[in-house]
């Protein structure tokens, strides 16, 4: 293998939203690359225009931005094997199937799909290999000035790759081990399309992993029946020495049962199998994201890193990028499909939104904060964060949260009502509201907390009842911090509008 350095890449195809499985192999190339001092490419694979959707490569590049994967290379980064985008790159790929032309490894075929569809209806099992070819309308068949003259006259046709049967083909895979495969069990895969004047997937594929001198393909399990071809498609141009080491990741499996964690999944259960939100540009469906679930996207990867991989006993599974980067060994990839666990990815959002920052958190929130009209105040945002956050698993939990902090309750939780407000209630909170009129504005925590204590011990009032009303008042409902830390961050003015509003309501 003469690769010196490492060179990965992510080769997305334009076809949709990224699935977390995709976001999960473009992590581990990142990884990969991080931890050997190497570099990542990103590479749009967009030779399939039938499954081109319009907005896919922006939402791939917005979405591993978030997360904080960034490349060295490639669509929207730059460098010099560009262009990145495999339509743009119709030249080199000509060439290319030209050379296999000439050396007489791949031939052209005209078998229009009607052809091909009766064969299949005629012969069991059909597959255009060394068995089938000769009865085919091809080049290989065909005297050469009738290929010339169909091709003049402007016939559609394929080039196809002319598979060696009985092969021992042998893939090296740095997760798997050795996998070997007959080469028989191929077909002779188009490589070429005149239609579109476009190579197909395995074509465009290889010449840009060549050229773009990849030391290492890592991608999932679903192309592993491809990696053979793959592998004879090296031989044939005579890449061999420098063909990339492969790794294919297995399966993200559904969270339950078994089988491929499929959208459907995360509709059913409740959880986003896409890191932003997407708007099928067809049919308007939107499809959730984690971003806008409330998601920080270190927790979404830290969380897709442990699917399919761990760092062994010794250490923590709370890891940062930095951490995931030290520790991340591609040959500790698990061979069996990993479960996908949403709760787990829930345990760590509410870790990391813990451990986060309050002023990051406040600016998180704020769009949404000003979106309903709040005037946006840093260090009371960031205030009211701090003291409601414990219960929080993600930001949409922690703007329900702090929602009181900035509007004053217009309704009171009716089972609290029931349960608290009783005869005399009107009449110590309206005691209650004098009391505090006569304290400062700033009302802090625990010196406010002293004063209303000792009161209700002077009048022999309960304790709970007085400060159920009170939370009542403030809040709306039976929820949220400590009692005094929300009259502290409220300020005595609010406080004193909020207990009256509520004897003027509930009398
Ligand atoms: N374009 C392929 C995909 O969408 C890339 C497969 C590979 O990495 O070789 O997954």
């Amino acid at each position: 293998m003469s690769h010196e350095s490492v060179r990965v890449r992510f080769a997305p195809s334009p076809t949709g939203a990224l699935h977390i499985g995709g976001v999960r192999t473009a992590l581990y190339n990142y990884l990969f690359a991080k931890a050997h001092g190497g570099e990542l490419l990103l590479r749009i694979e967009d030779t399939d225009s039938q499954r081109f959707v319009p907005g896919a490569e922006a939402y791939i590049i917005e979405a591993l931005e978030w997360l904080g994967i960034r490349f060295d290379e490639g669509v929207s980064y730059g460098g010099d094997c560009g262009p990145y985008r495999q339509s743009e790159r119709r030249d080199i790929y000509r060439k290319y199937v030209q050379q296999l032309l000439d050396a007489g490894k791949a031939y052209i075929a005209f078998d229009t799909p009607e052809e091909l569809e009766k064969k299949r209806k005629t012969v069991a099992n059909f597959q255009y290999d060394a068995t089938t070819r000769t009865t085919m309308r091809n080049s290989l068949v065909l005297p050469r000035e009738e290929v010339d003259a169909l091709i003049a006259g402007g016939a559609q046709y394929v080039v196809r790759f002319l598979v060696a049967p009985n092969l021992e083909v042998e893939v090296d895979d740095m997760i798997r081990g050795r996998v070997s495969f007959n080469s028989s069990v191929l077909d002779d895969k188009v490589l070429y399309k005149s239609a579109d004047d476009l190579p197909t997937y395995h074509l465009a594929n290889i010449v840009d992993d060549h050229l773009m001198q990849i030391s290492h393909v890592i991608r999932g399990e679903e192309w592993l029946p491809s990696a053979p071809l793959h592998v004879l498609l090296y031989e044939a141009f005579g890449w061999r020495d420098t063909m990339p080491r492969f790794a294919h990741l297995a399966l993200l499996l559904k969270p339950e049962g078994n089988g491929k964690l499929s959208k459907r999944d995360g509709d059913r259960l409740g959880f986003p199998v896409f890191p932003l939100r997407w708007v099928d540009p067809k049919t308007s469906e939107v499809s959730s994201g984690y971003r806008e679930s409330g998601y920080l996207p270190e927790a979404v990867v830290n969380f897709v890193a442990l699917l399919g991989w761990n760092p062994g006993n010794e250490h923590e599974e709370v890891m940062s990028m930095e951490d995931l980067i030290k520790y991340f060994r591609i040959e500790k990839c698990s061979k069996a499909g990993a479960k996908f666990d949403y709760e787990k990815g829930k345990w760590f959002n509410h870790h990391y939104i813990q451990v986060s920052d309050d002023k990051r958190l406040a600016e998180l929130l704020r769009p949404q904060l000003e979106a309903k009209g709040i005037a946006y105040d840093e260090s009371y945002v960031a205030q009211a964060v701090a003291l409601v956050k414990e219960r929080a698993q993600t930001l949409v939990e922690l703007e329900e949260q702090i929602e009181y902090f900035f509007t004053a309750p217009t309704s009171y939780e009716e089972k609290t009502v029931k349960k608290r407000w009783k005869e005399d209630s009107a009449a110590q909170l309206t005691e209650l509201a004098a009391l505090l009129s006569s304290q400062p504005e700033a009302l802090p925590s625990e010196a406010t907390e002293a004063v209303v204590k000792a009161w209700i011990e002077e009048k022999g009032y309960g304790l709970g009842a007085v400060m159920n009303c009170f939370r009542l008042a403030l809040v709306g409902a039976a929820k949220g911090p400590h009692l005094f830390d929300i009259t502290a961050l409220l300020g005595r003015s609010e406080t004193l509008r909020r207990l009256e509003r509520a004897i003027a309501v509930l009398g």
